[in-house]
């Protein structure tokens, strides 16, 4: 999943259930590797964000999945 990178820690992701697109901010400083489930704004399915940070730090690679 393409991300779009405005500020440093904002992602534009798109929901997998109803594809509206959400601001979701991610820091380096919650580890190199995160994974969190965050209801989407929208729609209110669980999304499932899988969050790496190469090196500890700058752009992090997002990934979005259907948490169910
Ligand atoms: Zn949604």
């Amino acid at each position: 999943m393409p991300t779009v990178n405005e500020k440093e820690s904002d992602y534009l992701v798109s929901c997998p259930y109803c594809w509206e697109q959400i601001w979701m901010e991610f820091f380096p400083e919650d580890g190199s590797h995160q994974e969190t489930v965050v209801d989407c704004e929208v729609c209110c399915n669980p999304i499932l964000y899988t969050v790496s940070f190469a090196g500890g730090g700058g752009q992090a690679r997002v990934r979005v999945d259907k948490a169910q």
